[in-house]
């Protein structure tokens, strides 16, 4: 006797079990085999510090899917997992746990902050890990990386290198992204638009020698301290007679000149601008065009420096507010109007960023995006969905040049040097013993990090094993598709795709999936402030892992944004719980030495074939749908199949064989059941790869583990088209019938004579050839099938079918006058009620003084009636309807 599945299905019993199982038969290793094709998908590597949220929880939910079902297929399939330093957020969470301690990071210095960094990210660094293990990710952890490991700090270190000797990083004043409480420049991408209600100031400049004035509008005063001109555009009328001469900048009367420039939008306020290149990236382009220097006001706290005058020392914002004051006291405020502005915040902490000159490092990126661009339109990258594609190309088409180096200790260090006596840079592999221009042995490494993107963007080959050529990178390389979310195409999938480009002369993948967002049921974002986030692992808790994979994957698309909804998940547990009892019946009526055995074909029954045929079509259909990555289709074709033909139809449909005396037939039917449900379970392991492997497990016959065997593939010799058509007309007219009978409110338990009636002959066959199916799940005392009307008796339940008509003899049904006379009777006493309460109900008297909540009891009556009298009618109608002949 097999050995059954528990009574009820709990994931708790098994999936970490099955998880320890897995590992340590070693199922994840991807050994580079070159009797195989590689498939390779790396993990975009999570924050060391972070922890699972429902994003990750989908993404990597993909990304499994696409493994385990690759892998089943006979790939070497490779999913590398790994995790990222995250410079900014990391170093922001220890400074801020220092500060908790009453320390600072300066005051700790370099090399012990360094240790605290590092004892963080082994405190927390293993948290993501492990959570990831509920999730089920089959993800080769014995190749598992973290950005700031010694082989990939190397590659990163290398590529610096490389792209310095091309000429193709610089050191340089651009205007960045100044945090004043980071004390680091940020990325573009790290800077959150926030809409503020604020000002915007008119300002008055006077023109020299002139009882002229310029009006100019900015929404932030405060920096005329740095303006260094004031500009309009060559083509203004207005201003023709002013362009060369010079306007006195009100507070601190020094003397600027007024210029024509293009970039100057005539329509914008007054049509002049002023133009401040120390603060401002377009400003700064205007002053590298007129040679106008900078004039720096900020210091790297957001204070005003000695450049200020009388404001020096005030934080900028004060600095605000007092220059406006005295801008009104001296009579250059033109006016005030209320503006609602897109002011940039610091992503980590919420500070107004700064946009501030400063030395920083650059890659040039002009030559490295024409590649990447190509590549696009050639076609060798592909987006899912395509539209992304405009989205990447957006991007490329407007790159500017990259700042790469941050003020932070928690990274890469930059591999520059600088002769403390020269001022020569340079830059190596390792520290230069001595200057290479004056040969100062006075030389030291510059105190910046590198962006954590420098370093992410290397992650599809460094992880091999780049720069050395190593077994895994030339088995491995290039990869094949990576599962991302649309929100970080700029960040990471961009400089992925350069940066391959240019070191390994490859794209680093061809496909490139993209996610949408997991929102709450209401379609908000989940947010810690909304405290909408529903965290994955207490779903997995509740549900088990299997049920939460299978809802993020089932009715979403690619690239669009899906709703959480907790009764979804609990819908997908159901639907495990089923294929669980499914299981659990087949197995106890199996006969283990029968069941092993491969069926006789000759031998197949109608439903057989019909079940085996749409088997066949459903392997076929799940695995086109996974090749164009529609997994959501693919699941919900696999839950179909499960859950409609092979649960609600075949197992009802054999059941009489099972029970029955005739044992070829029997056996027969235990055989297909088997065979069935174990392709059934490689069919859904990639989606719910848990209770599919614990079923296997149970099941006769299987040598191997379900995760190492080979995914189903079609056979011809089991195609049954003809089955097919007729066991679905079999299952459509029973559901037909039954449809009917439930309209009629009859209990399953009552039986009726189907005499069906078609005059065609094919159909009165196929119709003949279902005879048990109808008996066993169309409550059907006996069948008839006739090619005409005749000898029918008066009263029926007609039922349309498909080139025929079902009849129920209705008083097989109900006894029809004691019904229709119960139902009048009904009918009587209700009118009778009715007719009282609206009486009641139309007396003004009674309406206007009996107490509010007698009167609402009466209409709550009259409701319920009305209601019941609804419902009489209907099923007095319904009789009346299908009492036709
Ligand atoms: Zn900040
Ligand atoms: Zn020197």
């Amino acid at each position: 006797m097999l050995e059954n599945l528990p009574k009820t299905y709990n994931p708790k019993d098994f999936e970490d079990r099955l998880y320890k199982y897995w590992e340590d038969n070693g199922h994840f290793i991807a050994p580079v085999d070159e009797n195989k094709e590689p498939f390779t998908i790396m993990m975009p590597p999570p924050n060391v510090t972070g922890s699972l949220h429902m994003g990750h929880a989908l993404n990597n939910t993909i990304q499994d899917i696409l493994i385990r079902w690759k892998r089943m297929e006979g790939y070497a399939a490779l999913w590398l997992p790994g995790t990222d330093h995250a410079s900014i957020s990391t170093e922001a969470r220890v400074v801020d746990k220092l500060k908790s301690e009453g320390k600072s990071k300066e005051e700790l210095g370099r090399e012990k902050f360094l240790e605290e960094a590092w004892e963080w990210t082994h405190l927390y660094g293993g948290t993501i890990k492990r959570q990831l293990r509920k999730l089920g990710v089959s993800c080769d952890w014995s190749r598992d990386k973290f950005t700031l490991d010694e082989d990939l700090s190397f590659a990163v270190e290398e590529v610096f290198n490389r792209l310095y000797e091309k000429g193709l990083i610089y050191r340089g004043d651009r205007i960045i992204n100044w945090c004043p409480s980071c004390k680091t420049a940020i990325s573009d991408a790290e800077v959150e638009h926030i809409d503020t209600n604020s000002f915007i100031w008119h300002i008055n400049y006077p023109v020299k020698d002139s009882d002229k004035n310029l009006t100019i509008a900015t929404t932030r005063p405060e920096t005329m301290l740095g303006d260094l001109a004031v500009a309009v555009n060559p083509k203004d009328e207005r201003y023709q007679d002013l362009v060369g001469k010079t306007v006195i900048l009100p507070l601190v009367n020094r003397e600027i000149p007024i210029i024509a420039d293009e970039y100057v939008d005539m329509e914008f306020g007054t049509g002049a601008v002023k133009i401040t290149p120390s603060h401002d990236p377009n400003d700064f382009e205007v002053g590298e065009r007129f040679d106008l220097g900078q004039y720096v006001i900020f210091d790297e706290e957001g204070y005003i420096n000695s450049n200020g005058g009388v404001y020096e020392g005030l934080e900028r914002f004060e600095a605000r507010k007092r220059i406006v004051e005295d801008l009104e006291k001296e009579g250059y405020l033109e006016q005030v109007k209320e503006h609602e502005n897109a002011v940039g915040h610091c992503e980590r902490c919420r500070t107004v960023i700064e946009p501030i000159i400063s030395k920083q490092w650059f890659v040039k990126m002009e030559p490295l995006a024409k590649p990447a661009l190509e590549a696009y339109k050639n076609g060798e990258l592909n987006f899912i969905p395509e539209r992304f594609g405009k989205i990447y190309t957006h991007w490329l088409e407007n790159i500017k040049d990259w700042c790469i180096s941050r003020q932070l200790w928690w990274g890469h260090r930059l591999p520059v040097y600088y002769c403390q006596d020269c001022d020569e840079i340079m830059v190596g592999r390792e520290k230069p013993e001595k200057c290479s221009k004056c040969a100062a042995t006075n030389i030291c490494q510059d105190t910046d990090t590198l962006d954590t993107w420098f370093s992410s963007a290397l992650w599809p080959f460094s992880t091999l094993g780049w720069p050395k050529d190593t077994e895994d990178l030339q088995y491995f390389f290039p990869t094949d598709v990576l599962v991302t979310g649309y929100d970080i195409i700029f960040f990471w999938v961009i400089r992925m795709v350069f940066s391959s480009l240019e070191q390994m002369g490859q794209l680093p993948f061809k496909d490139v999936f993209l996610t949408g967002l997991v929102r709450d049921s209401q379609g908000r974002k989940m947010s810690k402030s909304l405290g909408n986030g529903i965290d994955p692992l207490e779903v997995i808790e509740v549900y088990g892992a299997d049920a939460l994979r299978f809802t993020l994957v089932t009715g979403n698309t690619p690239g669009n944004d899906m709703r959480f909804h907790m009764e979804r998940v609990e819908a997908s547990r159901n639907f495990a719980n089923k294929l669980w009892n499914a299981t659990r019946f087949v197995l106890m009526n199996l006969d283990e030495s029968v069941a092993e055995q491969e069926f006789r074909m000759e031998d197949l029954e109608e439903e057989d074939k019909w079940i085996l045929s749409r088997l066949n079509r459903i392997i076929g259909e799940v695995t086109n749908n996974l090749d164009k990555y529609e997994i959501g289709l693919a699941a919900q074709r696999v839950h179909d199949f499960i859950w409609d033909d092979y649960c609600d139809w075949y197992i009802e449909m054999v059941k009489s064989r099972l029970y029955g005396d005739n044992k070829e037939s029997k056996e027969l039917a235990q055989q297909v059941l088997l065979y069935v449900l174990k392709d059934i379970n490689k069919l859904l392991h990639p989606f719910m790869p848990f209770i599919t492997e614990e079923i296997w497990q149970h099941l006769p016959g299987n040598e191997k583990d379900l995760i190492e065997t080979t995914w189903p593939t079609t056979r011809k010799d089991l195609d049954f088209p003809q089955a097919e058509e007729r066991i679905q007309y079999v299952k459509e007219s029973i559901k037909a019938i039954r449809n009917a009978r439930a309209e009629m409110n009859i209990a399953p338990s009552r039986k009726a004579t189907i005499i069906f009636v078609s005059r065609e002959k094919d159909i009165r066959d196929l119709i003949e050839r279902g005879r048990s199916h109808y008996i066993n799940l169309a409550s059907a005392e006996d069948i008839k099938v006739q090619a005409s009307k005749e000898g029918l008796g008066d009263d029926n339940v007609a039922v349309v079918l498909n080139k025929a008509e079902a009849f129920l003899p209705l008083k097989d049904l109900i006894d029809y006058e004691k019904e229709v006379e119960r139902l009048e009777r009904e009918k009587e006493k209700l009118e009778e009620e009715l007719r009282r309460v609206r009486g009641k109900l139309a007396n003004e008297g009674f309406v206007s003084k009996a107490p509010e909540k007698i009167v609402q009891e009466e209409r709550d009556k009259l409701a319920k009636y009305e209601n019941m009298m609804d419902k009489v009618l209907e099923r007095l109608e319904n009789i009346e309807k299908y009492r036709k002949i």
